[in-house]
């Protein structure tokens, strides 16, 4: 293995996961390209299905509507019937509780993580076995939060992130039971492997250059885990050619769109105001996305 950027992600794995496509050593664009559909065929051949979506981490760019993303799937999936475990594993922003009618903050999963050794130590668990400190439950969503930075020099958000992780990793559901994650913006989750563990990959994308370029990345990073379901959603979309003109640049870089939240006023206040979304045209179309998922 050579000093290269590895679209498995291979130098960073417990277990030896290079699969010698030999592109990290080559040197002519025929070897370079040899290489490339070696690991398109290596992902088409694993990407991990599974039939139900089960344990959703939404990503993207700051700023691309995430937050929002997460409250009207919410939604939409509590009105197909689903039962809704949000985890907030967004280290900085505050505002995905109070979108979701949350009143009180749950205490950080971190401190669960780092102050219960016999928690810690388990090699999976349910949601009854969280303590109920962790988790707020209002009609029937349940919410935790990995934590915060809020204090110079408290330290690097690696305890968070882990915290994630595990929970992912190790968090087994009921039948019926779909977990959301809001995650932390960009692509630093992902050289964590927060996501390894989950079954859907949903990217929130505006349009804009800058959005699309980090989409291209998560999704290449994505399929390099193994993960199966990977796409966007066009977010804060003000016309059907922006729309169009988006979904066709996803295209290029290999990244499928599940659907479109249009931009409303609506929707941008309840943003402003920190406020739970009520848009029903915006939750309909949160409710496409989970039927594309699904048929996925
Ligand atoms: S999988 Fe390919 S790019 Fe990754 S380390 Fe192995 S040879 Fe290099």
């Amino acid at each position: 293995m050579g000093l290269f950027h590895c679209p498995l992600g291979a130098p960073y794995y417990d277990d030896d996961a290079c699969i010698d496509c030999g592109l990290c050593y080559a040197t002519t664009s025929q070897e370079k390209v040899g290489a490339s559909r070696k690991i398109k065929e290596y992902m088409k051949a694993h990407a991990a299905r599974t039939s139900a979506v089960s344990k959703v981490a939404v990503c993207g760019k700051g700023g691309s509507g995430k937050t929002t993303a997460v409250a009207l799937l919410t939604l939409a999936l509590k009105e197909a019937g689903r039962s809704v475990i949000v985890i907030d594993a967004d280290e900085s922003n505050p505002g995905l509780g109070r979108m979701l009618g949350i009143e009180g903050e749950p205490q950080p999963l971190s401190d669960l993580f780092r102050e219960d050794g016999l928690f810690s130590e388990r090699e999976r668990f349910g949601m009854d076995d969280i303590p109920p400190g962790f988790v707020s439950a209002v009609d029937g969503l349940r919410f935790m939060a990995v934590g915060k930075i809020r204090d110079p020099f408290q330290g690097c958000a690696c305890s968070l992130a882990e915290s994630a992780r595990q929970i992912v990793e190790k968090l087994d559901l009921k039948e019926g039971e779909v977990l959301i994650l809001d995650m932390e913006a960009g692509v630093e989750s992902f050289g964590r492997g927060v996501e390894r563990h989950a079954d859907t990959i949903l990217i929130v994308v505006e349009p804009s250059f800058e959005s699309i370029a980090v989409a291209g990345r998560i999704a290449r990073m994505a399929q390099g885990m193994g993960i199966g379901r990977v796409g966007a959603i066009l977010n804060k979309v003000a016309s059907d050619t922006l729309a169009s003109r988006t979904t066709q640049e996803l295209e290029k870089q290999g990244v499928k769109v599940f659907g479109v939240i249009n931009y409303s006023q609506e929707l941008a206040e309840a943003a402003f105001e920190g406020k739970p979304v009520k848009d029903g045209v915006a939750v309909k179309e949160a409710g496409t996305i989970i039927a594309a998922m699904q048929g996925w």
